[in-house]
């Protein structure tokens, strides 16, 4: 299977932005814009924003998705939203394992693996996020890294229900700094994680897996990166926040 029979995938992630009438108006400016977009188009928005985003995306090509899941359905989780909770009000996707949760709320590949489960049982599409730390990059240890966060994060996830996620490979230094991994690095490292997805699901479903790059893509340097073999899509931060910037990522995945 080849790239251009998999599913390409550009999500934007607004993470704690966006008040409901500035997500009305994104919302609003992107819809025409990306209407005849060849890709998957998801926006992970606040939790306070999903409804709002759903019923506004009712009809369109625009999917929605949540920021973070919890791991178990109900109960004593004070400020927690379980993945039932998502999918009843029509939320597809979650982001899961953002290294903006792994660095500042705990997040381990124990939870990430969990949630995982759970947003898989209750129908949601999993995004799930993987990248090394500067550090670990400069001590060379990138694969090690990234081929452990695959091993603990899908642990006990089937064959079956790993075509559902998409992994997002995100060098955590090129997160919201502007600095982008060149496309050779990022096709180098989305490249390792489908051959370690082969080692432990067989080729085939190594090579239906959607595989995006994330970390400052932007309008400038999408179409390069989307252009590499195993980079199916994008997580993008920042520049989701603009409809028109959004709009030309999706533009370069579609021709990508
Ligand atoms: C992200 O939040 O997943 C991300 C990639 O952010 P940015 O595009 O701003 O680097």
């Amino acid at each position: 299977m080849k790239k251009n029979v998999r599913k390409a995938v550009i999500a934007g992630n607004w993470k704690m932005n966006k008040t409901r009438p500035e997500a009305k108006a994104l919302i609003e400016a992107m819809k025409p814009l990306v209407s005849d977009a060849g890709c998957e188009v998801v926006i992970c928005t606040p939790y306070t924003n999903l409804e709002t985003a759903v019923e506004m995306t009712e009809g369109t090509n625009i999917k929605v998705g949540a920021e973070n899941v919890h791991f178990e359905k109900s109960g004593a989780f004070t400020g927690e939203i379980s993945a039932d909770m998502l999918t009843e009000i029509g939320v597809e996707y979650v982001i899961i394992g953002h290294s903006e949760r792994r660095q500042y709320f705990g997040e381990t590949d124990e939870t990430v693996n969990k949630r995982t489960k759970a947003a898989l049982s209750a129908g949601l599409k999993p995004i799930v996020c993987v990248g090394e730390l500067l550090w670990e990059r400069e001590c060379n240890i990138t694969e090690e890294v990234v081929g452990r966060q695959i091993k603990l994060d899908f642990y006990d996830v089937s064959a079956e229900d790993i075509k559902k996620c998409v992994i997002a490979y995100e060098p955590v230094w090129a997160i919201g700094t502007g600095k982008t991994a060149t496309a050779e690095q990022a096709e180098e490292v989305c490249a390792f994680i489908r051959g370690k997805l082969a080692d432990l699901y067989g080729n085939d479903v190594a090579q239906a897996v959607t595989v995006q790059y994330g970390g400052s893509m932007n309008a400038g340097n999408a179409a390069e990166l989307l252009s590499k073999e195993n980079i199916d899509g994008g997580l993008i931060g920042g520049a989701s926040l603009k409809a028109p910037d959004f709009a030309e990522i999706v533009k370069a995945a579609t021709n990508g």
